[in-house]
């Protein structure tokens, strides 16, 4: 078992995605390690967008990402990384593969409904940041 961690990010949750999202992570087998809804701050969302500092769409990103309630969770299943990152579907939704969730949801490269840890170093960091107790 993999554990990873996933956000209903604000443009899904104000759309009320967020209860056609959970039950997909749900059929597709994964594990609700953790889950609340939380909105943040604009230093928490840089803090945690960090590695995109110097990326042009970082302040859009950040603000984005801080302008309303999101929901935070820890996946556990096996290969969960990977599981998310596929079930997620690309960055772009112009891109992203038929009934993936970013295929399904997103409004935009910018507003794109989820987010994924891409790696086990990264999956370990986010869970920590959102969740300490379970680190
Ligand atoms: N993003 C953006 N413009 C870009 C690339 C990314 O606004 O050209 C946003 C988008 O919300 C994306 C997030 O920045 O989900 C993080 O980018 P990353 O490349 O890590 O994509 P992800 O891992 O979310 O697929
Ligand atoms: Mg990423």
């Amino acid at each position: 078992m993999e554990r990873t961690f996933g956000i209903i990010k604000p443009d899904a949750v104000e759309a009320k995605y967020s209860g056609r999202i959970i039950s997909r992570i749900e059929e597709e087998g994964f594990n609700i390690v953790a889950m609340k809804k939380v909105h943040i701050a604009k230093d928490k969302a840089e803090e945690f967008y960090a590695v995109h500092k110097e990326r042009p769409f970082y302040d859009e990103l950040t603000t984005f990402l801080s302008s309303g309630p999101i929901i935070v969770m820890v996946l556990e299943k096996a290969d969960a990384i990977k599981g998310w990152r596929n079930l997620m579907g690309a960055t772009n939704p112009a891109e992203a593969e038929e009934n993936t969730l970013r295929k399904l949801y997103a409004r935009s490269l910018g507003e794109n409904a989820v987010h994924g840890s891409d790696a086990p170093e990264t999956a370990k960091q986010e869970i920590a940041f959102f969740f300490p107790e379970l680190s």
